[in-house]
């Protein structure tokens, strides 16, 4: 079901390339929000000043945010700057206290938008508004749990909403704080082309110098815009130091990251880009038109164990195969987890289907 979006705020919002919303993680006192706002200010794009009020910290006796007088503060800031203020809220005091200080739009943070009996708190709190609401994924690798919270929403009358993706959280490690896993919000794109999606690199990341790659990433795949962690000190920042950076180095970061869109307004450029398109689904309808060779004998040999009272399923086949398909892969190039994950999927359906055909 498609989502009924407010297209004109979309519009006047996303009117840029990419949109922004930058500010420290966390609130931390006047002066510094007034610094960070100002020095922002001055970004092209910048839609929206973010900073955490009431911080969810994984482990207790960490700074849990200023709470309450962070948002007089905040009032400040759009006073003297005019931008635009977004908070995180996590309960339904937290949103009754955004109103009363004129915040301008909310994000659901992720370990929010993991809890359904949150998020229809919130969602129940925020009807009857026109607020934007700004949705994280959940903080593990659910979709249906982000579709869910983003429908709890819609169902409650917001329609000035848009999806963050800031990464899952593992156990494994990895150079990231929270993986990635494009394919998530890809598939949330693909499922909801109408919601725009904008990347958090500064979560995902976990550190400085993974901002800028990140970011490019999320351009070259079609994100909408980014919210980045900036604080005018970040090595003193009292959350997330290690991830925020300086508003003139946001400024550097911005500036070098290249474009990318989805439209093709130059007529030989979309002439090239069918032509490839063309010989695409050519090879796609070969590599189709051998799948279903292969499970014509599939059928055969399906008849053959049968017949003979074979399991369907040998280790030591599916072994040879995959070794000998990653050889010839690896061969001319192509890279061994294509090969591997090609291989056993079309592997593991010709077992199930031969499983089939003996019963
Ligand atoms: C944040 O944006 O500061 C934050 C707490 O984010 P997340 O919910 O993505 O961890
Ligand atoms: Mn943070």
């Amino acid at each position: 079901m498609q989502l009924e979006l407010d297209q004109l705020w979309l519009d006047q919002t996303l009117s840029s390339a990419q949109m922004l919303i930058a500010g420290p993680c966390s609130a931390e006192s006047e002066e510094q929000l007034l610094t960070a706002a100002h020095a922002l200010k001055a970004l092209q794009n910048i839609k929206f000043f973010r900073a955490g009020v009431w911080k969810p910290r994984t482990r207790p006796n960490c700074f849990e945010g200023i709470g309450v007088p962070a948002l007089g503060w905040l009032q400040k800031v759009k006073q003297e700057t005019n931008l635009k203020i977004i908070i995180e809220v996590a309960t339904k005091y937290h949103v009754e206290q955004a109103f009363k200080h004129g915040i301008d739009a909310l994000w659901i943070g992720a370990r929010t938008t993991a809890n359904p009996f949150a998020v229809e708190e919130i969602a129940r709190a925020v009807e009857g508004t026109d607020i934007p609401v700004f949705i994280k994924n959940p903080i593990n690798p659910d979709l249906s749990l982000w579709l869910g919270a983003i429908e709890r929403f819609q169902i409650r009358g917001i329609t000035k909403i848009m999806a963050i993706h800031r990464g899952f959280s593992t156990f494994a490690t990895s150079k990231y704080r929270n993986d990635p896993m494009w394919k998530i919000p890809m598939e949330l794109k693909r499922l909801h082309p109408e919601l725009p999606i904008i990347c958090d690199p500064s979560h995902i990341g976990g550190t400085r110098e993974l901002i800028a790659p990140l970011s490019q990433k999320a351009y070259n795949l079609g994100f909408n815009g980014l919210m980045v962690e900036s604080h005018p000190t970040p090595d003193t920042a009292l959350s997330d130091a290690k991830q925020q950076v300086a508003p003139h180095v946001l400024a550097s970061i911005l500036s070098n990251l290249v474009s990318k869109t989805t439209v093709i307004t130059n007529d030989k450029v979309k002439r090239e880009i069918d032509h490839y398109r063309e010989l695409i689904d050519d090879i796609d309808t070969q590599i189709i038109e051998s799948l279903k060779d292969r499970q014509n004998i599939v059928v055969d040999i399906a008849a053959l164990k049968r017949k003979n009272q074979m399991t369907t399923f040998q280790v030591q086949r599916l072994d040879e195969l995959l070794q000998m398909r990653q050889e010839a892969g690896c061969a001319l190039g192509l890279s061994k987890n294509l090969i591997n994950e090609v291989f056993n999927a079309i592997h593991d359906n010709s077992v199930k289907f031969q499983t089939k055909l003996m019963n």
